[in-house]
């Protein structure tokens, strides 16, 4: 397809991809930080099923598969970060147990009672946490659990400027005590709650982010578009630096009742 029968939208989503297929990870996390979340769930054996939603190319599927002996489905709406993802699988002589699907979160093709382990970093958000911890459940088993990444504030009260980007951003961030209330409501026990590490977001996102930006805009010199997605997330990062002691990413580990 010729890019001038593109919508504008479709075009900005090819760029996001391209941009992000770059990176390791797409979004805050490290190997400690899955490795801590995957200690509070038990009984996990070689016929278990997990399912990674909003898997991105598989940075944090990869760590669960060298920590877990199941079966894990990735599952993400771009078809280039599953072409990553299996191909991660295959370089890592997982793909036997490990395997990338494109499907939107909001359609998951699984049946009821089916999973053991749902799984989710930085993605939540895309459809919203309530409605996917409310959406989600029925695919979990009786005793099944649920480990997801989100963003929230660490504190009852913040500076306008950050407040105002969020509202904008995603106006569902919450506290930490509301957001483990609603699991609690969606039909989970809440677990364990934790907060990312500073280093998620620094080293392992935002520094990681440098390079690819300078060469992302040497490849499209003079491009609004793609200047505009550099300009935004040196934007985001300057903001973490400044805002940290209010928000960052949490934890949030649930068993189905
Ligand atoms: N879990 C990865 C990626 C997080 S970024 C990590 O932590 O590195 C969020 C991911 O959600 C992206 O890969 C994006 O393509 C995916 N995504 C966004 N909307 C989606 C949807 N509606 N259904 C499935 N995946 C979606």
């Amino acid at each position: 397809m010729s890019t001038e029968n593109k919508s504008i939208h479709e075009f900005d989503y090819s760029f996001i991809c391209e941009y992000f297929a770059m990176t390791r990870r797409q979004g805050p996390g490290s190997i400690e930080v899955t490795i801590k979340a995957l200690s509070f769930i038990d009984h996990l054996t070689n016929e278990s099923k997990i399912i990674d939603v909003g898997c991105g190319t598989g940075g944090q599927t990869m760590v669960l598969a060298q920590h877990a002996p199941c079966h894990i489905t990735g599952i993400d709406l771009f078809p280039t970060f599953i072409d990553h993802f299996n191909a991660n699988a295959e370089e890592l002589n997982l793909s036997h147990r490990v395997n990338g699907i494109v499907a939107p979160m909001e359609n998951l093709p699984f049946s009821e009672n089916e999973i053991d382990l749902i799984w989710s970093e930085g993605a939540i958000y895309n459809i919203g946490y309530e409605r996917g911890l409310n959406e989600w459940h029925k695919f979990l088993k009786k005793g099944g659990y649920i480990a997801v990444s989100e963003a929230s504030w660490f504190t009852d009260e913040r500076p306008e400027e950050i407040e105002s980007f969020w509202m904008d951003a995603y106006p569902q961030i919450d506290t930490i005590p509301n957001k483990v209330a609603q699991m609690q409501k969606a039909g989970y026990i809440p677990v364990a709650t934790f907060i990312l590490p500073e280093n998620c977001w620094t080293d392992n996102y935002y520094l990681q982010q440098v390079t690819v930006q300078e060469d992302f805009l040497m490849k499209y010199p003079g491009n609004e578009t793609a200047e505009a997605l550099v300009a935004e997330q040196r934007h985001e990062s300057l903001l973490y630096n400044k805002y940290k002691d209010f928000y960052g990413y949490v934890f949030y580990i649930g068993k189905k009742l």
